[in-house]
């Protein structure tokens, strides 16, 4: 069975054949690929293709597919018990491990999703402050959760809508949206409501609009605006978190978070999620303090173990500066190449991370990404794919060059895009 055949099995028991939207391939029309399995940096699929992978399962990926330390790891932590419900001296020693790493992280807490650490943090900064409103960035995507669900970005940018049928008004009444970037709109919005607000959260470097980086004095800007009216500063790490450094973001460009969340790569591909922050606020959480949160997988063994495996390699062979020079050579060979063919682009790209914008002028925030040629972002996609490269289904999303891509991949797609 194919591709096409397993999607139209699937759309029979699953709502449009898939567990998460952006999969279904809305945002560049087609049948979605079926994986089948992945090494390095290729999979291969149902049809009987082998792929270069450049989306990476939105992130996690870092590694490449199936590094065999981080499997090998998997393996052993399986065979001593999937889950005991129950505190591991491992879980211990990975916390150890991410606030040695991410020094702003003093304590930290374990999840199951990007999802439930963001709510978490949104639940903490509410209790830590007495105060309901939250402010957020228009095109950063915080997961799925009922008030940050307004003026997203990701897969609800794909499919047109801004936010999502079945939200309460009220989850997202208490939430003010400013453009990402746009330093003097979100001071406004604390100088007017300051007192009111919990916390200011933001993608450090947006990764769910494409890859749109911070104008010098935004976060910096957050920072002072947040702290003179008492309300925290949430960095949403869940794609920037051990990225660009075996770090955060917040730690690298010298921005002190009141509290991080952090997903994807952390986990090396198994589901995870964390919080973490100042120690005051985090023992605001129970059982020390009063904001309730818990998981029966919380601090998974088997995840865990993926995640230390997966951070160690990281800290120990430091594959930063390649990725940022094969992102550098695929960046710059899409904008010549582009040029060459007199075609509306601009790539942006930082360390591994790389989004081609279908409009010359850079994309600065979520109204500059909207204007991108969309018609000429799906048949790049289409071509690519047709010529054996999987890029993100989207023109929202950020793509990957992963530790496990060489040279001669980047050369291939470059390639393979000129004949575009
Ligand atoms: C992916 C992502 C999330 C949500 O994480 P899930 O594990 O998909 O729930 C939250 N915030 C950001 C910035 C993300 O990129």
């Amino acid at each position: 069975m194919d591709s096409k055949a397993w999607f139209e099995r699937a759309k029979q028991v699953i709502p449009g054949g898939v567990n998460s939207p952006v999969r279904a391939f809305n945002g560049v029309g087609g049948t979605p690929v079926y994986f089948k399995s992945g090494k390095g940096a290729k999979v291969q699929t149902e049809d009987g293709t082998e792929l270069v992978d450049f989306c990476g399962s939105w992130g996690p990926l870092i590694l490449g597919h199936a590094r065999d330390e981080v499997v090998e790891a998997v393996a052993k932590a399986a065979a001593d018990g999937l889950t005991f419900g129950a505190n591991t001296a491992k879980e211990a020693e990975f916390a150890e491990l991410v606030c040695s790493l991410v020094p702003e992280m003093e304590m930290v807490r374990l999840v199951s999703s990007g999802t439930e650490a963001v709510m978490t943090a949104i639940r903490l900064a509410r209790g830590y402050t007495g105060r309901r409103k939250i402010v957020k960035f228009d095109g950063c995507y915080h997961g799925h959760s009922d008030y940050l669900l307004v003026a997203s970005g990701s897969g609800l940018l794909t499919g047109g809508i801004s936010s999502s049928a079945g939200v309460s008004p009220a989850a997202t009444a208490e939430v003010f949206v400013a453009p990402y970037n746009d330093l003097a709109a979100a001071q406004e919005i604390l100088r007017n409501n300051g007192g009111e607000i919990a916390a200011v959260i933001v993608e450090p470097i947006a990764g769910n609009m494409g890859l749109v980086e911070p104008l010098p004095g935004f976060l910096e800007g957050l920072r002072t605006a947040t702290a003179e009216c008492g309300a925290l500063l949430i960095f949403d790490e869940v794609i920037n978190g051990f990225r660009l450094g075996p770090t955060t973001y917040g730690h690298m460009c010298g921005v002190k978070a009141d509290l991080t969340t952090l997903g994807k790569i952390i986990g090396g591909g198994m589901p995870i999620g964390a919080i973490g922050g100042r120690r005051d606020v985090m023992q605001k959480l129970a059982p020390l303090g009063p904001v309730y949160q818990a998981g029966t997988l919380s601090g998974n063994p088997v995840a865990v173990a993926a995640g230390m495996k997966t951070l160690e390699l990281l800290r120990d062979e430091s594959p930063y500066l390649r990725m940022e020079i094969l992102g550098q050579r695929l960046a710059k060979g899409l904008n010549r190449i582009a040029a060459e063919k007199g075609m509306d682009l601009h790539c942006a790209q930082r360390g591994g991370m790389f989004t081609p914008f279908f409009r010359k002028a850079p994309v600065n925030n979520l109204a500059d990404a909207k204007a991108c040629d969309i018609p000429t972002h799906a048949r790049y996609f289409h071509h690519m794919l047709d010529c054996g490269f999987y890029t993100p289904p989207s023109a929202f999303e950020v793509a990957f060059v992963s530790a496990a891509h060489a040279e001669a991949h980047i050369d291939a797609f470059l390639e393979a895009f000129g004949k575009l």
